[in-house]
């Protein structure tokens, strides 16, 4: 290949920039052009893209969000869209195409797959939820974000004697939920694959106010409801003046920690070369520190899944 794309599609992560950067200098090191699609799919049908240089992604590396842009597209779902978009990546004779975002985005990368044109998933979501990857780009940033303000929250929870319900982001996947709570020592950690009964929460509350205990956190994965509703259902049954925070966009946002920094580096340049070596229908991601490429369409028919015996160490840390 002479020519490939790269386009960023769905949620931003921190680090994409970091994604977009590998794929632009590792290409043009190995004399492949490259040209960057503005606002994913939306940009790739309506034909904003352009040739990117070495300059093209100088001082990005420590930015959050993504300098290409992103965008939710429907159109791209549809057969139309999805043959403009191989029309315009033909124009430019684009001949390969590094997509990087999370599940849906991943759908795109394997609808031009099937029709043939070759494409690369590089996982960029905060959510750690694409099958085949230990971590996705962006989690750990989310991560440290969750952490630096549950550690606040824990400083006003001691002062006041209360009891902290903090949501957290993730869609269905509680991988959010579950490193922050472990590693902010959090009481409890709700997450979405697991089942919950409030009245074990509650109990567990009392069972820890008895033994001396000044307050208390628990984490919610989105997924698993409105912490808002979470919150008030403690505060009725145990009558502890109960606090709610729903962190929100906070956590997509920020400077990207050095790990995720240097997976993005990592899974952007394999991206390439896979590409150089004529394989598309690929994504890639890191198992056990090393890096792994898999078919793409491996990510429609597995789920990824919390770690149980981590979810077990959380409880039994928070007695
Ligand atoms: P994320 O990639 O963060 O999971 P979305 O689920 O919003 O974000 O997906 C991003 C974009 O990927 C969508 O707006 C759409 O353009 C494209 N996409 C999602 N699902 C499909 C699909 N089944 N076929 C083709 N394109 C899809």
């Amino acid at each position: 290949m002479k020519k490939i794309g790269v386009l960023t599609s769905g949620g931003d992560a921190p680090g994409m920039n970091a994604a977009i950067r590998a794929v632009v200098r590792k290409a043009i090191y190995h004399n492949i052009e490259v040209y960057g699609i503005s606002r994913g799919y939306q940009g790739l049908i309506e034909g904003d893209i352009r040739k990117m240089e070495i300059g093209s992604v100088g001082d990005i590396i420590h930015r959050g969000g993504t300098m290409l842009r992103t965008a939710r597209c429907l159109e791209f779902k549809t057969e139309e869209g999805q043959l403009k978009g191989i029309e315009q990546l033909n124009k430019h004779g684009i001949e390969g195409l590094v997509v990087i975002g999370g599940d849906g985005s991943y759908q795109g990368a394997q609808a031009l797959t099937r029709r043939g044109y070759p494409c690369v998933g590089v996982p960029g979501t905060i959510d750690n939820d694409i099958p085949g990857t230990d971590f996705t780009i962006g989690f750990d940033t989310a991560l440290n974000t969750v952490i630096d303000a549950i550690d606040k929250i824990r400083d006003t929870a001691t002062s006041h004697e209360r009891t902290y319900v903090v949501e957290v982001m993730g869609r269905n996947c509680g991988d959010i939920a579950l490193w922050a709570g472990l590693a902010g020592g959090a009481e409890t950690i709700l997450c979405p694959e697991n089942e919950h009964e409030i009245k074990d929460l509650t109990a567990k509350l009392k069972r820890g106010q008895e033994r001396g205990k000044k307050h208390s956190i628990i984490v919610v994965a989105e997924g698993v409801g409105s912490a808002v509703d979470i919150g008030r259902e403690i505060e009725e049954m145990t009558k502890f003046d109960t606090r709610v925070t729903v962190l929100g966009h906070v956590q997509r946002g920020g400077s990207p920690t050095a790990s995720d920094r240097v997976l993005a580096s990592r899974l952007g340049a394999l991206a390439v070369e896979l590409l150089m070596d004529g394989k598309g229908g690929r994504a890639v991601g890191i198992v056990a520190n090393q890096l792994v490429d898999y078919d793409i369409n491996e990510t429609l028919v597995n789920n990824h899944t919390i770690d149980q015996k981590m979810y077990k160490l959380s409880e039994e840390l928070s007695i």
